[in-house]
This record gives structure tokens, sequence and C-alpha cells, in this order.
């Protein structure tokens, strides 16, 4: 119903066809990395939250995804299943450390070790690795314009986010205003501005 263009950008597999209504009270699932023999897995012990596809040039996307999608579950829900010795950190030094597989590359998930940092307690992690369907589905875009920098063309902005808009994401360049929040009431807390 929408123009042929628009049906040509290619956000990611798992919205790609139109976005899938996750499970009320899903119990969770178990991540598992794309290699074919000894896959590392991940369990997820409940739901997760926040989910939403990411612009950003750090998470992990598939083959041909111009986005990621990533959300987050508590660092308590999350347990390493088999083949944990494949993981290695991206990047010790970024604030999220991204455990990924060293095989296939995959990330698995990633963690805050910083107990300042405002998602400190958060894991995050890429539902469409799971085995049963049923996380929460994405709610928006992220750090949508920072796809230019890994590659897109500027004049091709427009269409992204007519298309994020038709499949309910709403784009934001940063993060969407609940996270900012979060974030700003983390550091009026810290700095005494609000109390506790
Ligand atoms: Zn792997
Ligand atoms: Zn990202």
């Amino acid at each position: 119903m929408f123009g042929f263009g628009k049906s040509k950008v290619n956000i990611h597999p798992a919205v790609d066809g139109g976005v899938k209504k996750g499970k009320a009270n899903f119990a969770g699932g178990t991540l598992r990395c794309k290699c074919a023999d000894n896959a590392v897995t991940v369990k997820i012990n409940g739901n997760c939250a926040y989910n939403h596809v990411c612009g950003c040039t750090k998470c992990w996307k598939p083959e041909g995804a111009t986005f990621s999608q990533v959300a987050v579950c508590g660092r308590d829900t999350l347990s390493i299943g088999d083949n944990a010795g494949k993981l290695q950190i991206v990047d010790a030094s970024a604030p999220i450390q991204r455990h990924a597989c060293t095989s296939c590359g995959t990330h698995m998930y990633g963690r805050i070790e910083n107990t300042d940092h405002p998602f400190h307690g958060f894991d995050f992690i890429h539902t469409e690795l799971s085995d049963t369907a049923g996380f929460e589905e994405p709610q928006f875009a992220a750090f949508v314009s920072s796809i230019i920098e890994a590659g897109t063309k500027p004049d091709e902005m427009e269409g992204i986010r007519a298309r994020l808009k038709d499949l309910g994401l709403e784009p934001y360049d940063v993060l969407a205003p609940g996270l900012m929040d979060a974030i700003a009431t983390h550091a009026a807390k810290k700095s005494g501005v609000l109390a506790d």
C-alpha cells in the first residue's frame, strides 16, 4: 500500500515482513549462535524489555541487515549454556562488553561491568537468536542517523525513516524518550539534583 521504493528497504530480517507481537508472560528462551556444530547457547529466564532496532555501528547485525535488533534483560536472568569457551569479549574497553562467538562472530550478550553506568544490571541480547518465538517485539528504532556511518547514503534516510514508521518503529536518533529520561535521572541523582 506504500510506494515500491520503500519495500526494498531492509531494516532487519525479523521485522521486514512486519513486526510480530511477542507473547504476554513469555517464560524465556535459549539463544543460539550461528555455528552448525558446537553452538554457543545462552539461556534467558523470562522476557526481555526495551526491544528495538538499533542503527549504531557497535551492535551485531545479521548479514544484509541495516539495523540490529537488540533488547535488555536482567543480568540475573541470563546464564551461559553450551560451549562457553568459544565466547570472547569484542572490546573490553567499551562500556558494553559484547561477548561474541569466536567461530561465527555472533554476539551472544553484552554486559556492563561499570556499576556507575545507568544501565548496569541489564544485559543486551539479540532475541532473533532464540529457539522459541515470544520475546517482546521491537518497540522503536534507535540511533537511526548512525546507519550513515556504516555506509547508508544520506539521501536514503527519508525512505528508511518512512519505512520504520510504517512498521510502527518510531525512529529516534539517540534512544527513545523513556531511556533518555532514565539516563538523565541517573545523572541527576548522582549529582544530587534529584533525591534518591
Ligand atoms: Zn558460533
Ligand atoms: Zn546499537
